[in-house]
C-alpha cells in the first residue's frame, strides 16, 4: 500500500495547484488551507462546506496526522498537564497555565532532549526525535482550547519551555510560530511568545538574522564557567563569552532584552561571587532575571537555596538596576513545573 502523505505538510500554494490538477477550482486549496490551521480539523469529514466527493478524494490520497491528548492532569493550582500521543505513539507533554490575566501554553519541541543539564528530568530521557512544525501548532491548539473551556477566552501567551531545545529544532519551531501569529492561523501576536533556550550562541545569531519578533529567554543559571559547565554540559562547548557576544548581536539586530532564567541553588551558586558574577554579566547585555523555583527531581541531590540567599540575589540585582523577578512554580504536585516533564504517567 502507498503511505498517504501528510495534507499538512503542503503549503497554501501546494494545495491549490493540487486541486487544479484535479480540475477543480483552486479556491478550494484555501478552504482546506483554513480547516488544517485556522480550524484546527482533524478529519476531512468535518470541512462541512466541500461536497462529499471532495472530502472522499482528499481521504483517498492524503491523511491528516495529528496528536490526541492521550491523559489529562489537573493540579490543585488549575495547571493541566497533558500527555501528548503523536501520530507515531511517542509521546510529549504540554502543559496549560491559567493565572488571573491571562493563561499560558508550555509547549515542547522535540521528544527527549540531547543536552544533559544535571537537574532536569527530561534530560533523562533520550532524544527520539524533533517534532513537526504541526505538532507543536497543535499542542497550542490543544490548550486553547482548554483555555476557551475552563477559563473562557482564548490562550494569551506560549513560552517554548517544555520538553526539547527548541534551537535544535529551528526550522520546525520557527514553522510552527509563523503559523501561530499568521492570521491564517491563530493570529496572535509574537510578544507574546517567548523562546528558552539553553544558549546556543550561534542559533542566537541566526534568530537575530532572521529577524524574529518573538522573546527570547536564556537558561543562564550561573555566570561563572566552572559552575555553568557542571551543571550544563554545554557551556563547555559554547562558554559564557561566546553567549554573550550573541546575545549583544542579538540585541543590536531586534532590540530585544533577553530574560535569564535563574535557579539558585544551595552550596551551588548562592554565595556573593556567585551573584557578583551575574551582576557584572547582566550589566554587559540588556536583561532582566526570572529566578524560578527549583523543582526537585528523583534524586539528583539539589536543593533550593535558603530564602536569605535568593533575597540577597534580589536586593543585590536591583541595588544595580536590574530587573528581577521570582517565579513561583506551577503544577508541581503533578510534576507539570520547570523541568519536570518527564513522561511519568506514559
Ligand atoms: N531547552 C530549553 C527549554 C526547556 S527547559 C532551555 O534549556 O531553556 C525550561 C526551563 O526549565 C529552563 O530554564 C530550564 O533550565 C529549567 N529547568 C530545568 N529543570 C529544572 C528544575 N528541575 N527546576 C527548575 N527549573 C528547571
Amino acid at each position: 500500500m502507498i503511505k498517504k502523505q501528510d495534507i499538512r505538510a503542503l503549503s497554501k500554494d501546494e494545495l491549490r495547484d493540487f486541486f487544479v490538477a484535479q480540475k477543480d477550482k483552486s479556491f478550494r486549496g484555501n478552504q482546506v488551507y483554513e480547516w488544517l490551521w485556522k480550524k484546527g480539523a482533524h478529519t476531512f469529514d468535518e470541512m462541512t462546506n466541500l461536497s462529499k466527493d471532495t472530502r472522499n478524494m482528499l481521504e483517498a490520497s492524503f491523511v491528516i496526522n495529528h496528536i490526541e491528548v492521550d491523559t489529562m492532569q489537573q493540579s490543585n493550582d488549575g495547571t493541566i498537564k497533558n500527555a501528548v500521543r503523536l501520530h507515531d505513539g511517542l509521546i510529549v507533554e504540554s502543559v496549560f497555565i491559567p493565572s488571573k490575566n491571562r493563561t499560558t501554553a508550555c509547549v515542547s519541541s522535540q521528544v527527549g532532549c540531547s543536552l544533559d543539564c544535571t537537574f532536569c528530568a527530561t534530560a533523562r530521557l533520550k532524544k527520539m526525535r524533533n517534532l513537526n512544525s504541526d505538532e507543536i501548532y497543535d499542542q497550542v491548539i490543544a490548550t486553547d482550547k482548554q483555555s476557551r473551556f475552563y477559563q473562557d477566552h482564548k490562550l494569551s501567551n506560549i513560552v517554548f519551555m517544555g520538553m526539547g531545545e527548541p534551537l535544535l529544532n529551528y526550522n520546525n519551531v520557527l514553522k510552527a510560530i509563523e503559523m501561530i501569529t499568521s492570521d491564517e492561523g491563530l493570529a496572535m501576536s509574537p510578544s507574546r511568545i517567548t523562546l528558552s533556550t539553553v544558549g546556543l550562541p550561534k542559533m542566537i545569531k541566526k534568530l537575530a538574522d532572521d529577524g524574529v519578533k518573538f522573546n527570547l529567554a536564556v537558561s543562564l543559571h550561573s555566570a561563572i564557567d566552572e559552575v555553568r559547565s557542571k551543571m550544563m554540559p554545554i557551556n563547555e562547548s559554547s562558554n559564557l563569552a561566546e553567549l554573550l557576544d550573541a546575545l549583544q548581536y542579538w540585541f543590536v539586530k531586534t532590540k530585544k532584552t533577553v530574560t535569564f532564567e535563574y535557579v539558585v541553588w544551595k552550596g551551588i551558586n548562592d554565595k556573593k561571587k556567585d551573584i557578583d558574577a551575574l551582576v557584572a554579566y547582566c550589566k554587559k547585555v540588556p536583561s532582566k532575571i526570572n529566578i524560578i523555583e527549583y523543582n526537585a527531581i528523583e534524586e539528583d541531590g539539589f536543593k533550593q537555596a535558603d530564602a536569605s540567599a535568593i533575597d540577597y540575589y534580589v536586593r543585590t540585582l536591583e541595588k544595580n538596576n536590574i530587573t528581577v523577578n521570582v517565579r513561583r512554580s506551577r503544577g508541581k504536585d503533578i510534576d507539570a513545573a520547570c523541568g519536570q516533564l518527564a513522561n511519568k504517567q506514559a
